[in-house]
């Protein structure tokens, strides 16, 4: 117990997809007016933000990609319960996608009600980029079906709350394909960790040093 309290203090949490600045270890995510930050970063267009203009944005992110800041493409991806018509979001994920790949970045992928936009995408697409599917807590048969394709999956607070769909998949996720994010909430990153480390029998230190291997294994961009 003693020992394990000792290594959180030392250990980081890296926090894969945050919207809030500051934290050295996290991956702040851009969203139209935030600016870009003295940290790492995502960058791309939020289908909620999506209209016939987004190549301008587009632009913008592409004139960002020699910064080492920018370590991945996104949040982007699919919604089809606020966001523009389905052939648009496809046109600009499309855009987004071949950009990260191009870079050698991953894709942060919002995705609700558009898991065969995403399917779609994958089926025309025999070389896509690393995807990692933000806040999960879909159906586990949902992700298992996409476990043939470079698809990640980043857990938040849904895995607090009991017999959750992430709290379901994260029991079954291979371990090389997981992350842990706070997205937009005030829960601590190292809160989600500690509960990850209850529901799978390992120390939040070893999760730490896991994701940490996985994203240095998919990014050109590495975290230390
Ligand atoms: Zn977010």
């Amino acid at each position: 117990m003693i020992n394990q309290n000792i290594q959180s203090d030392l250990v980081h949490f890296p926090d894969f997809h945050s919207h809030q600045k500051g934290n050295v270890f996290s991956i702040f995510n851009v969203l139209p007016d935030d600016g870009i930050p003295d940290q790492c970063f995502s960058w791309g267009i939020h289908p909620w933000y999506l209209n016939e203009n987004w190549e301008k944005e587009f632009e913008k992110i592409e004139s960002a990609k020699a910064n080492p800041n920018l370590v991945a493409i996104g949040e982007c991806g699919f919604d089809l319960i606020k966001g523009p018509g389905p052939k648009l979001q496809m046109e600009a994920f499309s855009a987004q996608a071949d950009l990260a790949k191009k870079l050698g970045l991953p894709i942060i992928l919002h995705c609700v009600k558009g898991t065969h936009l995403l399917q779609e995408y994958l089926k025309n697409h025999s070389e896509p980029p690393t995807i990692i599917w933000h806040g999960f807590n879909q159906n586990p048969q949902i992700a298992e079906k996409l476990l043939s394709f470079p698809i990640y999956f980043s857990f938040g607070k849904a895995i607090l709350k009991q017999d959750s769909n992430a709290q379901q998949y994260l029991l079954k996720c291979p371990l090389d394909r997981i992350f842990f994010e706070t997205d937009n909430s005030d829960i601590p990153i190292s809160v989600i960790y500690q509960q990850a480390s209850l529901l799978l029998g390992l120390s939040a230190g070893q999760l730490a040093g896991q994701v940490e291997e996985n994203w240095n294994r998919i990014s050109k961009r590495k975290i230390t």
